[in-house]
């Protein structure tokens, strides 16, 4: 059987999961409404129907201080209870299994009343924290327990104590947040007191049959985090307390390493689950960066771990495990890790879907059901957008045909995948191209349609998905042999000299300026030793967190990144993965000028003016990435409107090229083709 040891079930003594699978937790933001139970519960059973053995839920508070956001989600009530009930129970008719996440925030909490082991504030939330005193502690404690009893009486198979991410109980492990002088700090015996009586208590409470997950930090990548020898003190105390399973956590949430954007490297930190496996007795999880079945099955079959848990993975396609299962490894939505519609959505304090899978957390909204008449459907463009709504259309069942001018599908997508760290994109028009056959969408590449020939193929729905052209700015000079498109960069048709101006920094100037700084065929793929390397990170723990000096690799190229906003450069970056794009330009020395007035280009360089300063920029090329311009040729005469013939629509960045968008594009496909 293909991925046989991810597949095996697992027996814990006193009771068994279906397989070597977990869908970790994610805060959807579902668990905070007690009116959003419903759409949970939908949520949870499509991804249990698919085969996950087993589910931990968003973070619950055990109290209102834990909480991670004012009026977040609360299992400290038997009110809370019916509604759980309808989440397990969802779970359970489909064969799964289900851990409630119990979280206090600590210090993250982005509420007023928050509590830590000191008073020292956290750089990611504007609040500063109450030590907890004594009795504050016996109180918080005695509120983990009262959530783990009321989770029992709600029917989960156990809970997942979080005890990673820099969260109130990692609050307590680490130096780099305790600075108590009493029994709860100080050496490592003190620090780790506080999980080890939470758990303590907890299994006096729930008895010997309920799992008892505990997320613990292997890797904190914060100054003053726990060492190896440490973190292994705390493990084998946190057994002995009675533990049913290590879950692995990597990095605190303020860490200034990125541990799970796409430019991580896939699995990076299955060793370290390898070697907490080595020093403790209980089954343990590797977690981070693992996204397909081939590296999840290498884990668990080189002994690295016994389970293996992804979050995101399975946002993107709740079929993950049952299409691995059934050797369609290639029909997998893949997570590509860009966090734009999941953490991105949830710091946002918005609902978390999923850039690839708009139906997730709309289960019950998005929905693909067979129409009840089938339509004759023209879709020109094969980026996102058109991807999306020829393939939702013919899903439900309507006859399809998709146009394309190139010769392969992508659009934009086929420029992300060429800058390094994105090469996860590459997937999305893999599965992509899967789902055109299995659907049966008409190819028909390498022509540019015309309106006459939509026309007299009697469609009935024409979708324009036809996308975007880059801007041309009007810059005096902009005609100069210097002067060259990113499409051309990207595509590799040029490769600009040493000294580089980029006019526009946006998503597309960042990446330019990332794909310019390193020869990819030297970097790409990067490996696990470049990365740490680049980024300080010391997989042995021998040193405290992870954290040693960088050494980064010397850039090919001096890069000016140019705006005309007087704002911070980068400004409009996703939320998550913003920072590391800005961390990574300005460790290799680019100058992000904001506020810049572009005069004119010649054979001398770009002419500017920053703050009323004249500069030139003696560059060899200036590459434009100046935004996009809707290309919507085929739009019908405005006059038309309301005559007989086929409706027109659309969608993507044809449609607002100003907020081109894939997340934006891929739901605006799937939502009209699901609409007829
Ligand atoms: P963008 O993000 O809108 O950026 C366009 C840039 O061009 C801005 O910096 C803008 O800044 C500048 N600009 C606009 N009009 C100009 C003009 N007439 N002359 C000179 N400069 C001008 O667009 P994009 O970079 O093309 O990216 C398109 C979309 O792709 C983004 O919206 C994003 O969603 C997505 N994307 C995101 C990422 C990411 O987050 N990492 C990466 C790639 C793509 P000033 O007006 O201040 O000069
Ligand atoms: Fe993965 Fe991006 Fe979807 Fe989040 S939005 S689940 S990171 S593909």
């Amino acid at each position: 059987m293909a991925h046989a040891h991810l597949l095996a079930p697992l027996d814990l003594g006193f009771t068994s999961l279906r397989n070597r699978v977990i869908m970790g937790s994610m805060h959807t933001g579902l668990e905070d409404r007690f009116f959003h139970y419903g759409k949970l519960a939908a949520y949870f059973r499509e991804r249990a129907r698919g085969g996950v053995g087993m589910i931990v839920t968003g973070g619950i508070s055990p109290n209102r201080r834990g909480w991670l956001l004012p009026f977040g989600g609360t299992l400290n009530s038997v009110l809370d209870l019916w509604n759980h009930r309808r989440v397990t129970r969802a779970v359970h008719e489909e064969g799964g299994k289900i851990l409630l996440q119990i979280l206090h925030a600590g210090r993250y909490g982005y509420q007023p009343f928050v509590v830590s082991a000191s008073g020292k504030k956290s750089p990611i939330s504007p609040f500063k924290p109450q030590p907890l005193s004594e009795a504050g502690i016996a109180a918080t404690i005695a509120d983990y327990v009262r959530c783990a009893r009321l989770a029992q009486r709600a029917g989960y198979d156990g809970v997942e104590i979080m005890g990673s991410e820099g969260y109130l109980l990692s609050q307590f492990l680490c130096s780099h947040t305790n600075e108590r002088q009493d029994r709860w700090g100080g050496a490592i015996e003190n620090r780790m007191r506080l999980a080890v009586e939470v758990v303590q208590q907890t299994r006096a409470a729930v008895g010997p049959h309920f799992i008892l997950m505990f997320r613990l930090s292997v890797l904190d990548l914060v100054d003053g985090g726990n060492t190896w020898d440490e973190i292994v003190t705390v493990a084998r105390a946190l057994e002995q307390a009675g533990v049913t399973i290590f879950n692995t956590g990597i990095g605190w949430h303020e860490a200034r390493v990125p541990t799970i954007v796409t430019s991580v490297p896939r699995a990076a930190f299955r060793s370290l689950a390898g070697k907490l496996k080595q020093a403790v007795r209980v089954p343990v999880v590797a977690s981070n960066r693992i996204n397909m079945p081939d590296e999840a099955e290498d884990i668990i079959a080189s002994g690295d771990a016994d389970l293996v848990s992804m979050a995101r993975p399975f946002l993107a396609d709740a079929q993950w495990v049952e299409k691995a299962a059934s050797g369609r490894v290639d029909e997998i939505n893949t997570c590509i890790a860009c966090n734009q519609a999941c953490l991105d959505h949830t710091f946002a304090n918005r609902r978390a879907s999923c850039l690839v899978n708009p139906r997730a957390g709309h289960e019950t909204e998005l929905v693909y059901r067979p129409s009840s008449q089938s339509r004759r459907v023209a879709v020109v463009g094969a980026g996102p957008a058109g991807l999306s709504a020829a393939t939702v259309a013919a899903e439900c069942g309507h006859d399809v045909t998709l146009f394309d001018s190139s010769e392969r599908i992508g659009g934009q997508f086929k420029l992300a995948m060429q800058i390094p760290g994105k090469e996860e994109f590459a997937q999305t028009l893999r599965y992509f191209a899967r789902r055109l056959e299995v659907t049966g969408v008409k190819l028909q590449l390498g022509q540019r349609v015309t309106r006459e020939q939509l026309l007299a193929q009697n469609f009935e729905h024409i979708v324009l998905a036809t996308g975007i052209k880059p801007r041309k700015p009007a810059i005096d000079g902009v005609d100069h042999a210097k002067v060259l498109s990113y499409i051309d960069v990207l595509q590799g048709t040029v490769t600009p000299g040493p000294r580089v101006a980029i006019i526009g920094a946006g998503g597309i100037g960042f990446d330019v300026a990332e794909f310019l700084l390193h020869d990819r065929h030297q970097l790409q793929p990067e490996t696990l030793s470049d990365w740490c390397a680049q980024w300080g990170v010391d997989l042995s723990v021998t040193q405290p967190g992870g954290l040693v000096k960088p050494v980064p690799a010397e850039p090919l190229r001096q890069i000016f990144l140019l705006q005309r906003k007087a704002t911070r450069v980068g400004a409009g970056l996703g939320k998550t993965s913003g920072w590391v794009h800005r961390a990574v330009l300005q460790r290799n020395g680019v100058q992000m000028l904001a506020g810049a007035d572009y005069q004119r280009i010649d054979d001398q360089g770009l002419h500017i003016v920053v703050k009323g300063e004249s500069r030139l920029l003696e560059v060899d090329h200036i590459i434009l990435c100046a935004g996009q311009e809707a290309l919507t040729e085929l739009m019908p005469d405005p006059s038309q409107a309301g005559t007989a013939g086929p409706k027109f629509h659309c969608i993507g960045g044809a449609a607002l090229a100003s907020e081109l968008d894939a997340k934006r594009a891929i739901r605006e496909g799937a939502v009209l083709a699901s609409s007829w």
